[in-house]
């Protein structure tokens, strides 16, 4: 298999030869300042949850929340690194909630179209905080939108992310029954990312819930398979699996902790990451508490 750097030095148009020297990070600690970092990856999918756009337990849209976002996706993305940022729509509406409780006169197909059209909602929002802090940006959607995004063709996608500006990437995959993480792992195979960022509320994978288990244990690593077997709640199944067959990898981490975004695509130690491969020892990380 090609290292991730060469294959990330292949696409760089520009300066591929920054990409190809670029100093490994994997040893800095947590607490290096995010100033000294350069990008491990040179691509990435940043998969978030459209809750990840509302304070704590509300729904719909807090711009405190969408611009503290914004202002890490811009520390990420001045590192050199190319993001395209996948966004749900479960803080408006998910498809499965219309299950029957509309007395099926709001046809499952039909809510999971709605919840598309969430992330579209997420994806304007997210697109205007970026701007206004200088970030050049294109939504693409799945779903033909012309008054207000470009469609997602992939090799467009690929330009917009070479010039340097951020794809966000709405209506998920444009077909009903799965999910935008799905969605995140499709778009990762077909943009050629190194990874899938899946940025969550909590530290990483645990054994089992840590606020209900005080001996949970926070796995640095996992590969597929034992996220398979223990049926581990990280993404759905089908991107689970797309990921295992591609030898996509797939970081879990917290975005809520300040320069984490940073960290991730830095490549420093934060979260889980998911791999075909393990380095025996270095699963398990530390006790929940
Ligand atoms: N959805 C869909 N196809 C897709 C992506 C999303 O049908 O390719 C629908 C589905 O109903 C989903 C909703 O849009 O529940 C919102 O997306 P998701 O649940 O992934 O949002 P998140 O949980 O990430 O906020």
């Amino acid at each position: 298999m090609i290292p991730e750097r060469f294959r990330a030095a292949r696409r760089s148009l520009v300066f591929p030869w920054k990409t190809l020297f670029a100093p490994r990070l994997d040893f800095m600690s947590d607490n290096d300042s995010a100033g000294a970092f350069s990008p491990r990856y040179h691509r990435v999918i940043l998969k978030l949850s459209g809750e990840s756009l509302a304070h704590a337990g509300e729904r719909g849209i807090s711009m405190d929340e969408v611009t503290a976002i914004a202002s890490q996706i811009k520390s990420a993305h001045a590192l050199g690194c190319q993001i395209a940022v996948v966004v749900g729509g479960g803080n408006i509406l998910r498809g499965a909630q219309f299950k029957g409780s509309s007395g099926e006169k709001i046809q499952e197909a039909t809510a999971h179209y709605m919840g598309m059209l969430a992330t579209v909602i997420n994806a304007l929002a997210l697109q205007d905080a970026l701007e206004s802090i200088g970030i050049a940006t294109r939504v693409m959607s799945a779903i033909k939108m012309d008054g207000v995004a470009e469609p997602f063709i992939r090799r467009r996608a690929i330009r917009h992310l070479e010039k340097g500006r951020i794809v966000i990437l709405a209506a998920g995959t444009g077909a009903p029954f799965v999910t935008t993480d799905t969605c995140a792992a499709n778009r990762g195979l077909e943009l050629d990312a190194d990874i899938v960022l899946k940025a969550t509320r909590v530290d990483g994978v645990y054994s089992d819930d840590p606020e209900k288990n005080p001996h949970a244990i926070l796995y640095r690593e996992l590969d597929y398979d034992t996220v398979i077997e223990k049926n581990l709640k990280i993404m759905d199944s089908t991107a689970i699996a797309q990921c295992r067959t591609h030898k996509l990898p797939i970081l879990v981490f917290n975005f809520k902790k300040e320069g984490n975004i940073v960290r991730a695509v830095s490549g420093q130690k934060v979260g889980t990451r998911i791999s075909p491969r393990i380095h025996p020892g270095e699963q398990i990380l530390v006790n929940a508490h």
